[in-house]
């Protein structure tokens, strides 16, 4: 059975890359009727060790930052011999970047083809630049067919910005060109796509797949109600894939059930592009190893964890010329498993614990936001709409009822009591009925020494 139909191939006219020798792997797979996600690790290893290198390479070649800090290091050539020597390569923090697009930059300018920008809530964006080829060839040559099942059947819709940051045209891409569907590019809000014209949309062109932030699942659900549009009869998707914010399993099950679909998340950033997702079996995210490498480190000592220890994740990216990301801190949490997964992947599974800053510190412990949202969300009266609010180390919960016929005040005693029971820690409950909805990225997090914007 065929899924994939990667129906057209894109050349680009006298280009050269370190990447080109790749394309004989992959091509190599495509004969053996394989891919990347079931080889034996040693094969996958041995893959990402002659990636690696080649990547050192490019960037000593390329890049005067990357240079000094290999020489620094104490290289003196570009090569490690094995997997775990990438662990002596320089970690790459975010506050470098930040702000400067030609510091990790290794290509001429003009051979720029796409820019991205983070959101950057906080301060000065970081810029990354894509070449043509690394975002219509590179980019491209992993297949995943385990992980998608998505063909020309499908009609993807896809609720993610299309502007400055990847999302929305990264998905575009993927969807288009590795399976062959038709994308509704539905955006998030924007002045040219209001959510009832989204809705009605999916509807017309009978979407399958709809690929969005959490958030945005639950306000284009939400809306479908106020709009009359009935999710499982007007729209029936497939297959929702969640990306941008990450959230709990129970979230998850409750879009699942508001939907009537299966929910999987998918794990990148506009710095790395993909990173992981999720197989049907949904326990965690498999790495997706013909892109990136994954690592994990202590966030202070900075030495890297073996398998099951939580830390750090760090980045380190594969097929890209334009700007390589070696060793980048995501400033992301979670930890690295080896895949026992009965999908028959391969691939190393991660599970993701959120962003370091949104880590809520309760009596000294520190607790991941999706841990806490997955006890919220265990109460049924409790909507899709919360918000955390740490003050003086007291969690406070802001919560919307949902379908419910208690009070007010019963369902904030019963959260109180729910919580304190699963937590162990005691906190504030307040119901309102106004949290905000956003068409950017949901806070749900708020610390008292942080703006609240
Ligand atoms: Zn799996």
């Amino acid at each position: 059975m065929k899924f994939q139909s990667h129906k057209m191939t894109v050349s680009i006219d006298e280009h050269s890359s370190h990447l080109e020798q790749f394309k004989d792997f992959f091509k190599q797979l495509d004969d053996e009727g394989i891919t990347i996600e079931k080889l034996p690790r040693e094969r996958i290893e041995d893959y990402q060790l002659k990636a690696i290198n080649a990547t050192l390479a490019h960037v000593w070649h390329h890049n005067e930052y990357y240079r000094s800090k290999l020489d620094e290091a104490g290289f003196t050539e570009p090569k490690i011999e094995n997997l775990e020597q990438l662990a002596s390569v320089p970690l790459l923090q975010k506050n470098v970047i930040r702000g400067d697009k030609q510091k990790i930059l290794c290509i001429d300018p003009k051979e720029i083809g796409q820019v991205h920008l983070t959101s950057g809530t906080s301060g000065k964006p970081i810029y990354t630049s894509y070449t043509l080829a690394d975002q219509y060839i590179y980019d491209l040559l992993p297949k995943y067919l385990e992980l998608f099942k998505e063909s020309d059947e499908d009609v993807a819709a896809i609720a993610l910005p299309y502007e400055f940051a990847l999302p929305g045209l990264g998905f575009q891409r993927l969807y288009q060109f590795a399976f062959g569907t038709a994308i509704l590019s539905l955006g998030k809000g924007g002045y040219m796509a209001p959510v009832d014209k989204s809705l009605e949309l999916m509807k017309e062109y009978k979407a399958t797949v709809l690929a969005t932030t959490p958030s945005y699942a639950a306000l284009l659900a939400e809306e479908s109600e106020r709009f009359g549009i009935k999710l499982g009869e007007d729209i029936r998707l497939k297959k929702i894939v969640l990306t941008g914010e990450g959230c709990s399993y129970t979230f998850r099950e409750r879009l699942e059930k508001w939907w009537g679909c299966e929910v999987s998340f998918f794990y990148g950033s506009t710095e790395c592009g993909v990173v992981g997702v999720e197989c049907s079996e949904h326990r965690g995210y498999h790495v997706m190893e013909g892109h990136v490498k994954v690592e994990v480190i202590d966030p202070v000592s900075e030495k890297k964890l073996p398998y099951g220890q939580t830390g750090e994740i760090i980045v380190t990216t594969l097929l890209r010329e334009g700007m390589p990301m070696v060793r980048y801190r995501t400033g992301d949490i979670g930890l690295l498993q080896k895949s026992k997964c009965a999908c028959g992947c391969t691939l190393d599974v991660l599970q993701l614990r959120g962003r370091m800053e949104s880590m809520l510190n309760l009596g000294g412990v520190d607790y991941s936001p999706f841990l806490i949202e997955h006890f919220l969300m265990e109460i049924p009266d409790v909507s899709l709409w919360y918000q955390f609010k740490l003050s003086k180390g007291v969690l406070k919960i802001e919560a919307e009822p949902f379908r419910t016929n208690l009070t007010d005040e019963q369902l904030a005693a019963k959260v109180r009591t729910h919580m304190v029971e699963r937590l162990g820690v005691d906190c504030e409950v307040e119901i309102k009925h106004d949290i905000p909805r956003t068409f950017g990225k949901a806070i749900r997090v708020l610390h008292e020494s942080k703006p609240e914007k």
